[in-house]
């Protein structure tokens, strides 16, 4: 019996995943991203269960992630899309991981490192396209001589990332797309053709964006069943994904407190009648939002309570009076649904001023994992 941990449905995993597969069709690759342990669902867990769905790429950030996917016996292709220090250069090798190159200094290192062992290795380019973090930022000219001169490397891939891809009050995705097919025609005419032209994530998949689609995609967010929310006139969803995870605590104790009284740290919630709190075993440490102290939910048997005070670092206190049938013991959903009442980490997100990106990365070590 746990005090807190997470439900993981590697079923609806593997669900969301054929749901990316369905919106993009046949012709295009899905590359599922896994970084920073699969969102916190577990990176090996899941890198097993999309290999048994028939993937054939995952993307991670860095080298040493990769390689603990290798060394539980992932056999799929292994992208490393955050940027790679020379020492881990070695790792890249070792175990066959296909790293993202991001300048072309690095591009000549590479192709020097893949001379000095013999081989031909496969890599592949990003371009940024407007992003302004990792990419190449060079002219046409530049990027072909590179590209060319590269002779112990296979350029499979050219990709882009983009930085507004929800946002349809905006031109930015339209622009970041011509530039990237502005650099792949450019490439073209020199006679370099990388198989995998691949521009969208979660989003771009979400809301239709075939333009971005190119031969693959990368989605991460909707894999864990998640889409971000649009801005502006975006077309309507295609995309039918479900969370996969629900985090789960108990309520360690239930007592009732007068009328005035306040609750936790800074005294920052009064009680205006005689209320029964619930003292519910999850905190900050766990990664429940310090941001959500006096805004954000729980549900305990079905009812959706509130968190009352600030959050501390082991505990939250809820207000249960509303909440008839609660025990000491029972299991409080931290985030997740029960029959129509819903708190997920869109809603998380919403009170604490945050993404749900940063909910579901920021469950905490302690929090134990148990995958049904
Ligand atoms: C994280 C990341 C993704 C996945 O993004 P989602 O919005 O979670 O789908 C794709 N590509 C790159 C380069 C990323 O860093």
């Amino acid at each position: 019996m746990y005090r807190i941990w997470v439900e993981i449905s590697l079923d609806q995993l593997a669900a969301n995943y054929h749901a990316v597969r369905k919106v993009v069709g046949p012709g295009v690759a899905v590359a599922p991203v896994l970084k920073a342990d699969a969102y916190r669902h577990g990176s090996v867990e899941v890198a097993h269960r999309l290999q048994e769905e028939g993937a054939h790429w995952l993307a991670v950030s860095n080298a040493e992630e990769g390689v603990v996917l290798r060394e539980s016996g992932i056999r799929m292709r292994i992208l490393v899309m955050g940027d790679f220090l020379p020492p881990e250069r070695d790792a890249l090798v070792e175990y066959s991981l296909t790293p993202v190159i991001h300048s072309l200094e690095r591009l000549k290192e590479y192709d020097r490192l893949a001379q000095s062992v013999d081989r031909i290795l496969p890599c592949h380019l990003k371009i940024d396209t407007g992003m302004g973090r990792l990419g190449v930022r060079s002219t046409c000219e530049e990027l072909r001589a590179a590209a060319a001169s590269a002779h112990h490397l296979h350029l499979e891939g050219l990709m882009t990332h983009f930085a507004s891809a929800a946002d349809f009050t905006t031109a930015q995705t339209t622009d970041q797309i011509v530039l990237f097919e502005t650099a792949a025609h450019s490439l073209g005419q020199a006679g370099i053709q990388p198989a995998l032209r691949h521009l969208g994530s979660s989003a771009a998949v979400a809301y239709g964006i075939r333009s971005a689609f190119g031969t693959m995609v990368r989605p991460g967010l909707a894999i864990y069943g998640y889409v971000t929310p649009s801005k502006g006139d975006a077309p309507p969803t295609e995309l039918k994904v479900r969370p996969a995870l629900t985090w789960k605590s108990r309520l360690v104790e239930i007592k009732e407190i007068p009328e005035g009284a306040s609750v936790g740290y800074g005294a920052t919630w009064q009680a205006r009648r005689r209320t029964r709190l619930g003292i519910v075993a999850a905190g900050y440490a766990d990664g429940i939002p310090h941001a959500v102290s006096n805004r954000g939910h729980v549900i305990v048997d079905g009812y959706l309570a509130p968190i009352v005070g600030a959050v501390s670092m082991d505990l939250i206190t809820v207000d249960l009076t509303e909440v008839p049938p609660a025990r000491i013991g029972d299991t409080v959903i931290l985030l997740g649904r029960a029959g129509d009442v819903k708190w997920d980490a869109d809603d998380i997100a919403a009170a604490g001023g945050t993404i749900s990106y940063t909910v579901l990365c920021g469950i905490g070590n302690r929090v134990k994992r148990v995958y049904t």
